[in-house]
């Protein structure tokens, strides 16, 4: 179903900027909840990330919120009326910007908090006065306190991404600030999945809420090819990421590893391989992920190796592929990652890498997302290393003798030094630049698309076959 903005008499100022946004239709959520929320009622939104759920709940924000716009210098005339709550900083900072951007043509103010960051900026931005704060639960608080946030005027509180910030366990950390909040006010809550701590809490903070489910809960974007692959050790993963990555002509992927350790040391072989890889986890600072975040979207970093906390809700448009290096321990975890490519109606592939000591977690994912999957074997050998370059560097199968000898083949990861720091890159893995599937909108939306067609990798396992061949390890 989609459907046009314009039936939304939305006021000329937030007009233009979806206009100039490039959006031509509703995304279903936006279809759905835009309308519940002009009316000022709560809401319960089941949406899975990328679907277009920012605009869905921002734009009718700002729509209500205009009433209070004002001119005036004066910090009083702008108390906070819209709270929005994220998980992570990296989603409250993506948020901010996508509201900053719709509220471009209006006189309302909005900032952003979080933590990891010098308090005083942020101070001095409240103090001036802002309609709509976007925050993390702990750098919000820190502010109450502080008393540069001033709550008794909220009229809307938006919860996104409900789900993971139980998972964090922030939920002392909400109670209290919905405690500072006033009674009479507009709850909208989103999540991925409506899990029973999740319809608690609603039943615990939202009036009469209208439920709204895009897609059935735990549903992966039907836009999203997901494939699962054997293999037996941390080398053979790596292997499969080089060969996918090769022969899907695929330049920029996030992988996601379980721990920062892993993460850490994964970035560093795949760098080794000559590989532009960044890793981003919690042990970065503030800085270095936001810079990271940068570097990616600049296409100046192919590969952003990443764990779950600082991975989600990271909008990065058209991210073509993502890697699970490890499968995740929580299945609603893989929801989450793979919710990171197919954004937006584009077509995405979403490969797990499965070790013979996955087959319990790969079992859990398959009950969620209620899909059979099958563990393939994936043939490795042309993507094997063939000894080592004269600097030490693997030199990789299907680059010809001269790599045998030592000499930089065609195929072969260029050092880092020898590339230009800019497009088009000099390494030959990446001499097929990613061209965005045909079907890839811009910004028109169509959840009718379907998966790109699958590549001829042979033969398959049926995930029974994990269970019962631990010599699969070896293979
Ligand atoms: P979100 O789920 O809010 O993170 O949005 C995912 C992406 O979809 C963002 O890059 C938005 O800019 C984009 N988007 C949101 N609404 C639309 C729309 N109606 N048409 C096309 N793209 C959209």
């Amino acid at each position: 179903m989609t459907s046009s903005f314009s039936n939304l008499s939305l006021s000329e100022p937030l007009a233009r900027a979806v206009a100039e946004m490039g959006y031509e239709s509703m995304t279903p959520i936006q279809a759905q909840a835009i309308p519940v929320v002009l009316t000022g009622k709560d809401v319960m939104g089941a949406a899975q990330t990328g679907t277009g759920k920012t605009a869905a709940f921002s734009l009718p924000l700002l729509q209500r919120l205009l009433k209070h716009e004002n001119s005036s210098t004066s910090p009083a005339r702008h108390p906070v009326r819209a709270l929005v709550l994220l998980p992570t900083r990296e989603l409250a900072d993506q948020v901010a910007q996508q509201i900053a951007l719709y509220a471009k043509h209006t006189k309302l103010r909005s900032t952003v908090v979080f933590g990891g960051m010098d308090m005083k900026p942020q101070t001095l931005e409240l103090k001036k006065g802002v309609e709509v704060l976007v925050a993390t639960p702990g750098r919000l608080l820190d502010h109450i306190e502080a008393k540069n946030a001033i709550l008794n005027q909220v009229e809307y509180v938006v919860l996104d991404e409900a789900d993971r910030m139980l998972d964090i366990g922030f939920l002392p950390d909400l109670q209290r600030i919905l405690s500072y909040l006033p009674n009479t006010r507009t709850t909208l809550l989103f999540s991925a999945t409506f899990s029973p701590e999740i319809k608690r809490l609603a039943g615990s903070y939202l009036q009469d809420p209208v439920t709204i489910e895009v897609a059935r809960p735990n549903e992966t974007a039907s836009t999203v090819e997901q494939r699962f692959f054997s293999a037996a050790d941390d080398d053979e993963k790596r292997l499969a990421i080089h060969k996918l990555l090769r022969e899907r002509g695929i330049r920029q992927a996030f992988i996601f590893s379980n721990s920062k350790l892993g993460c850490a040391r994964l970035t560093r072989a795949l760098e080794r391989d000559g590989l532009r890889a960044t890793a981003l986890h919690g042990d970065k600072s503030q800085d270095e992920r936001l810079k990271a975040l940068e570097a990616f979207k600049a296409g100046n970093v192919d590969l952003l190796v990443c764990t779950d906390v600082a991975a989600r809700g990271l909008d990065i448009k058209d991210v073509p592929a993502v890697f699970n290096f490890d499968v995740p321990f929580n299945a609603e975890d893989y929801v989450h990652r793979i919710g990171r490519t197919g954004r937006a109606g584009a077509s995405g592939l979403a490969v797990t890498l499965v070790s013979s000591r996955d087959a319990r977690q790969v079992g859990e994912i398959e009950k969620l997302i209620k899909k059979k999957i099958d563990v393939e074997a994936l043939q490795l050998d042309d993507a094997r290393p063939r000894g080592r370059m004269n600097d030490g560097r693997r030199a990789w199968r299907g680059e010809g003798d001269d790599a045998a000898r030592g000499v930089v083949g065609r195929s072969a990861p260029a050092p880092r030094s020898a590339r230009p720091a800019s497009r088009p890159s000099a390494d030959p893995f990446f001499d097929r630049p990613y061209v965005a599937p045909a079907t890839a909108p811009v910004a028109k939306w169509d959840d009718s698309r379907q998966p790109a067609a699958r590549p001829s990798i042979k033969p398959k396992r049926k995930l029974a076959a994990l269970f019962r061949a631990p010599e699969l390890a070896e293979s």
